[in-house]
């Protein structure tokens, strides 16, 4: 179904009649008329716009906006992946360098969307929590605050209400919310079993009747792939296979997908890897955007944001984060989509706080979130011209 063109303002474009004359003019305006009357008394309205939000558990906004890092990538010291291949993501030139290592995000996101947070051109986008780690990180994008009680990897069921739990209340999108996640904290950071949404995590097949040839491979493929990180943390590649064969078979309509290879090669000290994992998460956002405009239930229609959950410290304290690691609060914010400015990398200087995706999620699909704890203001630079 096509978006109908509403203006920033939510009037139907004037160039829209001029064609029109006499009678049928009038008859149309009138009906025109009704439909906006109910358009401006229903303040949340519904659109039938979908979403999609990656999160690359802790990719520093270093490599994102300078590549990768020769201070670590050179070091014996701070680079224990033992490889000697260091050229595929090294160039002098940091143009050429940050295009190496993420060609979807500088070659199309940059192009037709907006980046936030490139400290060398001060902008500046922090975490609100002060913990600096992952459950909390989670919690604060999709409840849109910081609730210090969070405070574990460990905590059980989000007792906040998310942002995708609210619009999985929302008759448009109601079953059609799919979260995919290397990370099986996940199902909790949802709440899963309060929330209804449906989510898959490490290990969990998606469940039949009626599976897809690639819903069915998906399955049986992530129990061939080797346990690379341990207990309750599959390899992105399978997470997004997973994700990917979902999404075509049953075309959910906000597909959240959690991506953690980043972190783990980082926590390893392994750069090369880490670097590797920033690549692949740049490949699998660029497949699956390009897949669903290739879909007409996406195409055109369809937001994307990608996201970390923390940053990383800085020189030999990169593997880490948390709060007795300087610096690891400073994160980024991506987004394309209809109606989003193509801003490119913001460079006036501002300050967004993660707690401020949440309301820019709903916000960007036409409601207004609200549950029982408060929630900042959206990103207003997406809402502009
Ligand atoms: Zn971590």
């Amino acid at each position: 179904m096509a978006i109908v063109p509403y203006t920033s303002d939510g009037l139907l474009p004037l160039n829209h009649f001029k064609h029109m004359n006499g009678m049928i003019k009038n008859l149309f305006t009138f009906s025109a008329l009704i439909a906006f009357s109910c358009f401006a008394t229903a303040q949340s309205k519904p659109t039938d716009a979908k979403l999609v939000i990656v999160v690359m558990d802790g990719y520093r906004w270093q490599e994102l906006f300078q590549g990768a890092d020769s201070t670590i990538l050179f070091s014996k010291e701070m680079n224990k992946s033992g490889r000697s291949d260091h050229a595929a993501y090294w160039d002098a030139n940091i143009e050429n360098r940050k295009r190496k290592l993420m060609p979807f995000v500088w070659g199309t996101l940059a192009k037709q969307g907006q980046i936030f947070g490139d400290r060398d051109k001060g902008n500046l986008v922090n975490l609100r929590n002060t913990y600096w780690f992952s459950y909390p990180g989670r919690s604060e994008i999709f409840a849109g605050y910081f609730d210090p009680k969070v405070n574990s990897n460990e905590y059980p069921d989000n007792p906040n209400t998310t942002v995708l739990e609210y619009l999985n209340q929302q008759p448009a999108y109601k079953g059609k919310v799919a979260a995919f996640s290397s990370w099986d904290a996940v199902s909790r950071i949802m709440a899963r079993k309060r929330s209804g949404i449906y989510v898959n995590v490490y290990e969990e097949d998606i469940p039949g009747p009626s599976l897809s040839t690639a819903e069915s491979f998906a399955n049986a493929n992530q129990h061939l792939v080797p346990r690379v990180f341990g207990e309750g943390e599959r390899i992105d590649a399978v997470t997004y296979a997973m994700a990917r064969s979902y999404v075509q078979a049953k075309h959910p309509k906000i597909i959240y997908l959690d991506l953690g290879d980043t972190d783990e090669f980082a926590h390893a000290g392994k750069y090369d890897d880490y670097l590797d994992a920033g690549h692949h998460a740049d490949g699998i956002c660029g497949d699956l955007w390009n897949t669903l405009q290739m879909d007409p239930f996406y195409k055109g229609q369809t937001y994307l944001l990608i996201v970390p959950d923390h940053g990383r410290g800085i020189d030999a304290k990169w593997t880490s984060h948390g709060e007795q690691t300087p610096r690891c609060n400073e994160t980024y914010f991506m987004a394309m989509g209809p109606g989003i400015a193509p801003k490119g990398v913001i460079s006036n200087g501002g300050q967004l706080y993660q707690e401020q995706y949440a309301q820019t999620i709903a916000k960007l699909l036409g409601y207004t979130f609200k549950a029982d704890h408060p929630i900042a203001e959206p990103v207003k630079e997406l809402f502009g011209k």
